[in-house]
């Protein structure tokens, strides 16, 4: 179905042949079938794509808001145009239900929708000077070259997550996807190509991700690294970004509390936990990793969950109604595994799942699964799972679940459900996590500023927080004649 690829990386304007000695195999999670090969490039074009972006630099800063935002504009319509045929291709190398795959598109045009209004909205300040003999202004300009590194669970939003509005302030851009989906990539760059951007403005390397790392990290003219994937490669990142003081923006891993309270509407509540967990299988870095129930109501809540975990059907990304995938690859359905047969062995029950699917697919599927009698040193607890497991516990009160929920290193995205308004304020201003979903586990919107603290991150991706990122604040100071 899909075409055998021919080009894979795009430097200045132009997509080169993949060479034969220098290339690597993309496989299909849910079948193990080669789908296609891609150039497997490194340091040699990653540095040749940083000199392209540099000298694109040059003039696309310089351009008015408005002329960017045009590109932008038109990358949206297209992709959001062609959202089927690119959610198909995503489905194949990715493994989510083609209707979850065509949303992400679909999502991802509408950030390229939101910077190109954005554009033109980068504004500066002027400040009243203390002193009558001077004018102050604050002057936000790009930043510069920026390194996009981006994971393979949303591999078509993540792109425009950074590369939109790094476009939109003015930024050029060298982008590296994961390896397992570099397909969706580059149906983007396809995209922005035939929007007509101008050349060198975004390139693209696939191949060896420590090589290119490596060479955008050591490059000075690499102004800035925007990653998105697990909290060890973004702190490698960090670290060896301090050597050259370059700029971070860092989405890393999460454990996401969902907390239902007492007062909580009990289907709507039991929605969003299967919504939450087994959208993209529960590899999705604010997907809820753990869930507090409230002692009063946690019998019928675990009853009704475990009937609907029941009634959730695998398969092929392509066939109807399914409502998980397979998981990405062999070590993602080892660490499921681990963590599962941790909690079991530490003493926890299985409601349901627990195990690899024995479907008629030879792909990586994994049973929805539901624990029961899980106990906070059980790895599942603190340590993210990436996979469709609910580990579930109760609580008695309010002060007691909210140290539960901050004791982690992470602090992404974090859910309560309650029909107490009171308490969801009480318990968002607690809470020490980027995102509270308040009867919401859906917080990422182009609109909104998308980031973790703690060890999940630095920075924020969305509205006008995330373009702010890509610009230099810029002091000028003018002595004046008093005259
Ligand atoms: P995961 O384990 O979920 O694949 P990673 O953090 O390893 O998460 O991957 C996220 C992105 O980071 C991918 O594009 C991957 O290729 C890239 N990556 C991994 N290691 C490095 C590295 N040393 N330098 C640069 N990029 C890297």
């Amino acid at each position: 179905m899909i075409e055998k690829q021919t080009k894979s990386i795009f430097i200045n304007g132009v997509w080169s042949e993949i060479d034969p000695e220098a290339k690597v195999a993309i496989y299909n999670p849910a079948t193990m079938e080669k789908i296609t090969e891609v150039a497997y490039g490194g340091k040699k074009e990653t540095e040749k794509a940083i000199e392209a972006a540099k000298e694109a630099f040059k003039s696309w800063s310089r351009k008015t808001g408005r002329e960017r935002s045009r590109v932008l504009y038109k990358a949206a319509h297209l992709l959001e145009e062609d959202a089927e045929r690119i959610g198909r291709i995503l489905t194949t190398e990715q493994g989510k239900p083609l209707a979850e795959a065509i949303g992400e598109v679909k999502g991802a045009a509408a950030f390229l929708l939101w910077y190109a209004e954005e554009a033109s909205r980068a504004y500066g300040e002027w400040l009243p000077s203390s002193i009558p003999s001077k004018r102050m202004i604050v002057m936000p300009q790009a930043i510069g070259v920026v390194g996009a590194i981006t994971p393979w669970n949303f591999p078509a939003s993540m792109i425009t997550r950074k590369v939109a509005p790094a476009l939109a302030a003015g930024c050029t851009v060298v982008l590296k996807p994961a390896p397992e989906t570099p397909l969706s990539a580059i149906e983007i760059l396809k995209i922005f190509e035939a929007a007509g951007i101008p050349k060198g403005v975004i390139n693209l390397v696939t191949g060896n991700a420590e090589e290119i790392g490596e060479a955008l990290l050591t490059n000075k003219d690499v102004r800035m690294i925007t990653f998105t994937g697990s909290t060890i490669v973004g702190k490698y990142l960090m670290k060896e970004s301090a050597d050259q003081v370059k700029k971070v923006a860092l989405e890393l891993g999460g454990h996401a509390p969902f907390i239902a309270f007492e007062d909580a509407d009990l289907e709507k509540a039991i929605s969003n936990v299967l919504a939450s967990k087994f959208r993209n299988n529960g590899q999705t870095c604010i997907c809820t990793n753990r869930l507090y129930v409230h002692e009063s109501i946690l019998k019928p809540f675990t009853e009704l969950l475990m009937k609907k975990i029941q009634n959730l059907k695998l398969g092929n990304g392509f066939e109807e109604d399914i409502d998980l995938g397979p998981l990405i690859n062999e070590q993602a359905l080892e660490k499921v595994e681990s963590h599962v047969q941790d909690a079991l062995d530490k003493g926890a029950r299985l409601a349901t799942g627990g195990k690899r699917w024995e479907g008629e697919l030879s792909g990586n599927f994994f049973e929805p699964t539901l624990l029961t009698g899980v106990e906070d040193q059980m790895k599942i607890m603190f340590e993210e799972t990436f996979g469709p497991v609910i580990p579930i516990q109760s609580f008695t009160d309010e002060d007691e679940v909210i140290q539960k929920a901050n004791d982690t290193d992470y602090g992404l995205a974090a859910f309560i459900f309650t029909e107490n308004t009171s308490r969801s304020l009480r318990v968002a201003e607690q809470l020490e996590y980027g995102m509270i979903g308040v009867n919401d586990v859906f917080p990422a919107t182009p609109e909104a500023p998308f980031g973790g603290i703690k060890q999940s991150g630095i920075g924020k991706e969305g509205g006008y927080y995330g373009m702010e990122d890509f610009m230099e604040k810029k002091f000028v100071s003018i002595g004046m004649d008093q005259e």
